[in-house]
């Protein structure tokens, strides 16, 4: 089976779509993101481009706020602050990577929590580890409920998660944790990586290495999640071997078209949700 990704993400766009026209009815206010993009990194303005123009289309109010990449740290900090006492915006998003001179985790810390949601600030990663409500990085939320249409229940599954970042590998051991899988989190100084991957019934690659995961490290009937997005001469390719891991595999996302969909409509759903919390 091939996870369709880009099918999901227009699914739940969607249900988004109606919750916000709900919300219009009932507070006659909408949800309000805003994007703050530092510099001209190529790929950051695609990401930006699109988070505006999904939003809009499920009829949120969005914002993008563009800064030179020699901009001055304190006018991001400051910036942010000001979208923190503004009650029209419930998400607050900068854009990474950031120009060296910007401190991010500064950047991260002045996010309010409430109105953060890329999941990043300190209190929704504890509150994330300490399995309370909290907002989840998009693109581990999208990686869950792809996994989670193809099997619902995960109960003792054995799940094995390579790449240790705290905004993909982490917060993807988080979710799985709850879900009772037992994890076992790989990185790049793991010992026998083939053999981790050879004993999971579910494989969640985020690495940035093209095709690392070959057919012959997965089991038979394992789920595979591809996270990677690496740009090779033969174009975009994931982290997994897709031709060879989807002959051996009940269910693999491809690379485009799987995870990376799903980000943005998380994005919108993070938004959704501190929306009702901030009202
Ligand atoms: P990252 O911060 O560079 O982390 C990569 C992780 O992979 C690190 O923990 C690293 O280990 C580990 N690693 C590197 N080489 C390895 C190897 N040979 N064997 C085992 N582990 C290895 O990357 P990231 O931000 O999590 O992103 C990972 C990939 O996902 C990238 O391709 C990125 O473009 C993609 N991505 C996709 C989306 C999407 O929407 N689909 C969103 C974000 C990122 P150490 O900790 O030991 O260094």
């Amino acid at each position: 089976m091939i996870i369709d990704g880009k099918k999901t993400a227009a699914e739940l766009r969607e249900e988004l779509k109606k919750k916000v026209a709900e919300l219009k009815s009932t507070h006659n206010a909408v949800p309000g993101l805003t994007v703050i993009l530092v510099g001209e990194d190529p790929a950051s303005k695609i990401y930006v481009k699109n988070k505006e123009k999904f939003a809009k289309e499920i009829g949120m109010n969005s914002e993008v706020i563009r800064y030179p990449a020699n901009v001055e740290e304190k006018v991001v900090l400051n910036k942010i602050k000001e979208l923190n006492e503004d009650k029209k915006i419930s998400g607050i998003l900068v854009q990474l990577p950031l120009p060296k001179h910007i401190d991010k985790r500064k950047v991260i810390e002045t996010i309010l929590p409430g109105k953060d949601v890329d999941g990043f600030h300190p209190v929704n990663v504890g509150n994330l580890s300490s399995g309370y409500d909290s907002s989840i990085p998009c693109t581990p939320l999208g990686c869950y409920l792809l996994l989670k249409k193809v099997e619902k229940n995960l109960n003792g599954k054995h799940a094995v998660v390579i790449g240790r970042s705290n905004l993909n590998g982490k917060p993807m051991t988080q979710l799985l944790l709850k879900e009772n899988c037992t994890v076992t989190i790989t990185h790049s100084k793991t010992k026998d990586l083939k053999a981790e991957c050879n004993r999971a019934d579910i494989i969640i690659a985020a690495v940035g290495r093209p095709k690392l995961v070959k057919g012959n490290w997965v089991k038979k009937g394992a789920i595979v999640i591809d996270v990677g997005i690496n740009k090779t001469d033969s174009g975009i390719v994931g982290d997994v071997d897709f031709d060879e891991v989807s002959k051996v595999a009940k269910a693999v996302t491809p690379v485009p078209g799987g995870v990376g969909p799903m980000t943005i409509a998380c994005l919108l759903s993070n938004t959704i949700e501190c929306f009702k919390k901030l009202n």
